[in-house]
């Protein structure tokens, strides 16, 4: 293979010239897994010929989903990620020494066991952090299972709505998540780019508008997501994402002592700045 070729969207292919033969390559009981240097993208895992990750850009989107709802909180201890196999937000979240618990839940431990192998620079251990414990179960599954108030924080890091994951995005699962969720609880998912997908993000804001007392949308952008502006869209009830003011968040990122590649406070108060037409597609 010396090209890998991406179709996501009808009517656009995004073609990654290879760097060498891949590093993986293997049918897992789920999905097709690769995982292959490229010349322009750096390290890269497809699932069923679809992106998931690169390490030249991850940071963009494994930070903005990881920093904002933490830092906005303010006392995260308990963390749920759903999916996420890659660690790379993982990693993210277990920065913060105020979190004191992360279950993540991956439907496929192929996609673990091959991450801690090819991406190690990106998850940086957090599969061996003891606060980490890793289910290998189907995430909408899981939540039926959970403890109502359990999480003060879900992240979906979710991959596009295929395959197994298209419970992911069903009605069902933020109802169940929302149970999942302390009184101030937040979730945040991972809901593709507008450009291509407007359709995701208008109605991931309409479920979650009709399972949560306050939902919204914050952006980022992740080159290798090709399309521009991505969508990372929250839900909560006892707190609104935004109320945080930049002295605040400042305060917090300081005496969280972050490291980060992306993430600052300004970058977390510039996400929420919507364009008019996707502010439009928000109002579901
Ligand atoms: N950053 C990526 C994106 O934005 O598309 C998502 C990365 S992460 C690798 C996506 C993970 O979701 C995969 O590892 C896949 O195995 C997992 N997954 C898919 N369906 C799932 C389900 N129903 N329950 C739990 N994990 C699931």
């Amino acid at each position: 293979m010396k090209t890998f070729s991406e179709t996501l969207h009808a009517g656009f292919d995004q073609v990654m010239h290879l760097a060498g033969p891949p590093l993986a390559d293997e049918h897992s009981d789920f999905q097709h897994i690769q995982i292959f240097d490229t010349k322009a993208n750096g390290r890269v895992l497809a699932l069923d010929g679809i992106v998931q990750l690169s390490d030249r850009d991850e940071a963009a989107y494994s930070e903005m989903l990881a920093h904002p709802p933490i830092l906005e909180h303010g006392a995260v201890k308990r963390v749920l990620i759903i999916g996420g196999g890659d660690g790379a937000v993982a990693e993210e979240v277990l920065k913060h020494r105020s979190v004191e618990a992360v279950d993540l839940v991956d439907i496929d431990a192929r996609v673990v066991d091959l991450s801690r192998d090819y991406f190690a620079h990106v998850n940086r251990g957090a599969f061996d952090d003891p606060r980490l414990t890793f289910h290998a179960r189907d995430a909408f599954e899981f939540l039926a299972e959970t403890a109502s108030g359990h999480y003060d924080l879900a992240i979906a890091d979710r991959p596009d709505p295929v395959g197994p994951a298209e419970s992911l995005f069903a009605e069902d699962f933020y109802a169940r998540l929302q149970s999942a969720l302390a009184e101030r609880g937040m979730g945040v998912f991972q809901t593709g780019c507008p450009f291509f997908q407007p359709d995701e993000l208008r109605e991931t804001m309409t479920l979650l508008r009709g399972n949560f007392a306050n939902a919204g949308v914050y952006l980022t952008v992740v080159p290798t997501y090709t399309g521009g502006f991505m969508a990372l869209t929250w839900g909560a009830n006892g707190l609104a994402f935004g109320e945080c003011d930049i002295e605040t968040l400042t305060r917090r990122f300081h005496a969280a002592g972050l490291k980060t590649t992306h993430y600052t406070p300004d970058m977390h108060r510039a996400a929420l700045a919507l364009p008019p037409w996707l502010a439009r597609l928000a109002q579901g």
